[in-house]
């Protein structure tokens, strides 16, 4: 389950230099060598999946189980109270890692990161259309 041309399965087998902070059986955990704040920390798994559409449901859970504790560190480390936890998935949504990486984004009053959250409108109609829609695909 690892690709060869991978970096991030590279970075968990240990054959690309890394600042590791945690590691186990399914999960690898390492600073962002661009970090968008201090304290940007990336948690994947050591298997290679390319997004959360692929990825098992116990490796999901493997991952998310270890999230609490990993926020925690970084957030106590950088002196943080807040954080974002992401994931991008596909290029359109910004991933340009094509290995499953949740994000640990630490926040501070007055830093600089800023994420455009360019809020629409959810219509009576489109949205009883779309969540009908998504109802009847997860029922296939
Ligand atoms: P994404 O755009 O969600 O795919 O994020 C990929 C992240 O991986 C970026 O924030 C990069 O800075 C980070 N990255 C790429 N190569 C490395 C590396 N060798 N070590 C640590 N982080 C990396
Ligand atoms: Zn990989």
């Amino acid at each position: 389950m690892t690709d060869p041309n991978c970096i991030f399965c590279k970075i968990a087998a240990g054959h690309i230099p890394s600042f590791k902070v945690f590691e186990d059986d399914v999960v690898f955990a390492f600073l962002d060598i661009g970090p968008l704040v201090t304290g940007h920390t990336l948690v994947i798994p050591k298997a290679h999946y390319p997004t959360v559409m692929e990825t098992p449901p116990e490796v999901l859970s493997a991952i998310n189980a270890r999230i609490p504790a990993l926020s925690r560190a970084v957030l106590a480390a950088t002196g943080a109270k807040a954080c974002h936890v992401l994931v991008n998935n596909g290029s359109e949504a910004m991933q340009s890692v094509d290995h499953l990486h949740y994000h640990i984004l630490p926040r501070k009053p007055g830093d600089s990161f800023r994420i455009p959250w360019n809020a629409g409108t959810l219509d009576k109609a489109s949205g009883s259309s779309l969540a009908e829609s998504i109802k009847s695909e997860l029922a296939r």
